[in-house]
């Protein structure tokens, strides 16, 4: 597999290798075609597997395929992800690849300035990556909207629920769209994280690596 197969545009496939990334690992082989079709995704993966790229590379073209992007306020694409560190490193990867498309990353986490995280928000993004409560207190704060918010990724979703996040996820996804596409990725599926995937996500494709 390469990734010329999944169709990439010139700026992106520039992007990647710039990246060295020679060819998908088996979670980007696996999950990319089925997200690329716009399906929804439960991808069993742990970090290392190189799951980030496997939902940022879809999420870019997502926002590229969205017609008069400038129009409106807040983000395309949102990423949940359990810890700052997590955040950050997924706000990097995302970087990445959303520059040189002209696509603006936001990161909004704890241990930042709300106020600089307010401005920031406000000054507009197309994707957002968050912990899911100081996400829940920029939505208090209407520094954000998800009004046009379309793509969810749920990142280690099972240490999300293990620091206590239930409640705040579901807030957050209550706030978006109902026919968003939602990815899901847990390196474990206890039955609460079954229960929100049947709950959130619609004819999910499971993929395991
Ligand atoms: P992740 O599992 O997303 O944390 O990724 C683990 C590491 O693999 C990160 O440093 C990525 O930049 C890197 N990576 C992701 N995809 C590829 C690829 N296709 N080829 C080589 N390295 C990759």
């Amino acid at each position: 597999k390469t990734f010329a197969e999944a169709g990439f545009s010139t700026e992106l496939m520039k992007a990647i290798a710039k990246q060295s990334y020679e060819k998908p690992t088996p979670i980007q082989c696996q999950s990319l075609p089925i997200v690329l079709s716009g399906r929804d995704i439960i991808g069993i993966a742990k970090t290392g597997s190189g799951k980030t790229a496997a939902f940022i590379l879809p999420m870019i073209v997502h926002i590229m395929d969205q017609p008069e992007l400038a129009k409106e306020e807040g983000p395309i694409g949102v990423v949940c992800a359990p810890t700052r560190e997590l955040a950050h490193q997924i706000y990097l990867e995302a970087k990445k690849f959303a520059k040189a498309n002209g696509i603006r990353v936001c990161a909004v986490y704890g241990g930042m300035s709300k106020l600089e995280q307010f401005k920031e928000l406000k000054s507009g993004c197309e994707i957002v990556v968050a912990t899911p409560g100081r996400l829940i207190d920029m939505l208090k704060m209407k520094a954000v909207t998800m009004s046009r918010a379309t793509y969810l990724v749920l990142d280690e979703a099972d240490r999300m629920f293990d620091l206590g996040f239930e409640p705040q996820i579901r807030s957050i996804v209550g706030q978006i769209r109902p026919d968003r596409q939602t990815l899901l990725f847990s390196a474990t599926m206890p039955r609460r994280i079954e229960k929100l995937a049947r709950e959130i996500l619609s004819d999910p494709v499971r993929v395991t690596v």
